[in-house]
């Protein structure tokens, strides 16, 4: 049971759909409640970004405290489309952060994670990327997606519900799915998508503007793998319009990231 949020500082954000599941805790956390000084300020979890370390460890201490989970796991996102599978007879130990570590654990290079082990933290950074969050309650998995642009080129969404799928034996109809406030179609502006982005995907650029639409993307890879349209949920926040709440990389290169969280009890 989590400690309220008025006693922690804390005030994450979450599914109403995950909310509902047992067994499950999970929340985005916002840059408000944490003790990095600015431009980290103040709930950043990035230790790659320049922060004092010492402020990181302090705001992921009180992430995980808040979850009521004793251990998480963060990757190094490289904006590919690598799954870490971590079955629950993993013990590859040296993987997993803990309360008061000083730094970075041996990270793992993948942007994305599934598991069923217990007590862990699956933690996604963000700073406009979306952070795609799932879990399926029947069998007791979760999943962790880092979803930036690259990532929705490369389907990496789908690529996740493939592995809770085939490895976990995961029904589609059963998972629930939830994005991240990140860069929404006001702010999602590729000047070059000629070069960047494939034509097939135009169908999600603005009709004038240069902005795409990659929640809409996101929704359409998570159903084109069987998940129901009303397990799908998204917070509609855009992290480059909120500066007040989220980290956001296009709008101040120097910033930190904003942990989005989920894990089983
Ligand atoms: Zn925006």
């Amino acid at each position: 049971m989590a400690p309220d949020d008025a006693s922690t500082g804390l005030y994450p954000l979450r599914f109403s759909h995950l909310t509902g599941c047992p067994d499950l805790v999970h929340g985005v956390f916002d840059r408000k409640g944490g003790v990095s000084r600015p431009p980290f300020d103040t709930l950043n979890v990035g230790f790659s970004p320049g922060d004092d370390p010492a402020a990181v460890t302090e705001n992921r201490n009180r992430i995980l405290s808040y979850l009521g989970l004793s251990r998480a796991l963060f990757l190094h996102q490289v904006h590919g489309s690598d799954i870490l599978v971590m079955p629950s007879e993993n013990t590859d130990a040296k993987l997993f952060w803990k309360p008061g570590m000083p730094e970075p654990t041996v990270c793992a290079a993948a942007d994305g994670v599934v598991t069923d082990l217990s007590g862990l933290a699956l933690v996604i950074q963000v700073a406009d990327c979306q952070a795609v969050m799932m879990a399926d309650p029947q069998k007791k998995v979760i999943a962790n997606v880092h979803s930036g642009w690259r990532g929705s080129l490369e389907n990496i969404i789908g690529k996740c519900v493939d592995v809770m799928t085939g490895r976990f034996g995961c029904r589609p109809k059963d998972i629930l799915a939830g994005v991240s406030p990140s860069l929404g179609p006001c702010c999602a502006e590729f000047i070059h998508f000629r070069k960047e982005i494939p034509q097939n995907l135009w169908q999600y650029k603005h009709p004038v503007r240069d902005d795409f639409d990659f929640w809409a993307l996101s929704r359409d890879q998570l159903m084109e793998k069987g998940l129901f349209r009303e397990h799908i949920e998204n917070l509609y926040l855009c992290t480059r319009c909120r500066p007040e709440q989220f980290f956001s990389f296009r709008r101040a290169k120097k910033t930190g990231r904003f942990a989005c969280a989920i894990g089983l009890l």
